[in-house]
């Protein structure tokens, strides 16, 4: 089975254009970090590339290291913000895997020991308290 095209209409473009809010706490040249509006634990973070796919494999290699390196910025930031225990990193291809979303995006969720983790794509959060989350992590970030 081969995958559908990318559809530049999906929620993650139309942040990236600016055309809908985001509580956004890391932008550079090729990707931008900002909460998840479900977060499945507070702090909760989705980085994205700036370029064009619809996950992974549609990805162009040449942009996967410039994004892996974001993710990793973000999750140093997110364990510090968070005091978290651990750091669970995801990511889903096609509606089969558990993709909702289709621009490519790595979830960055803080784990903390014996705490479960909410439902992916469960209760939209307060937008005030993801202001606070976002805060603490840009505030790691420096
Ligand atoms: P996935 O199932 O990996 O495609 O995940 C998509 C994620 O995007 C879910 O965790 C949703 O909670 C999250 N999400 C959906 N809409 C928005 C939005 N407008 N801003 C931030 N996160 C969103």
């Amino acid at each position: 089975m081969t995958s559908p095209a990318y559809d530049s209409n999906n929620i993650f473009a139309k942040i990236l254009k600016g055309d809908i809010p985001s509580v956004r706490v890391y932008e550079d040249e090729h990707t931008v970090a900002f909460m998840d509006v479900m977060p499945q634990s507070p702090g909760h973070t989705l980085v994205v590339p700036k370029s064009p796919s619809r996950n992974l494999l549609d990805a162009d290699p040449a942009a996967l290291p410039h994004l892996i390196t974001t993710v990793q910025k973000i999750a140093v930031a997110v364990q510090e913000a968070f005091d978290a225990d651990g750091v669970y990193i995801a990511q889903f291809n096609e509606p089969a895997a558990g993709q909702t979303v289709f621009h490519l995006h790595f979830h960055i969720i803080p784990r903390h020991e014996g705490v479960a983790l909410k439902p992916h794509s469960g209760k939209m959060e307060d937008g005030a308290i993801l202001a606070e989350n976002a805060r603490k992590i840009v505030e790691a970030l420096g």
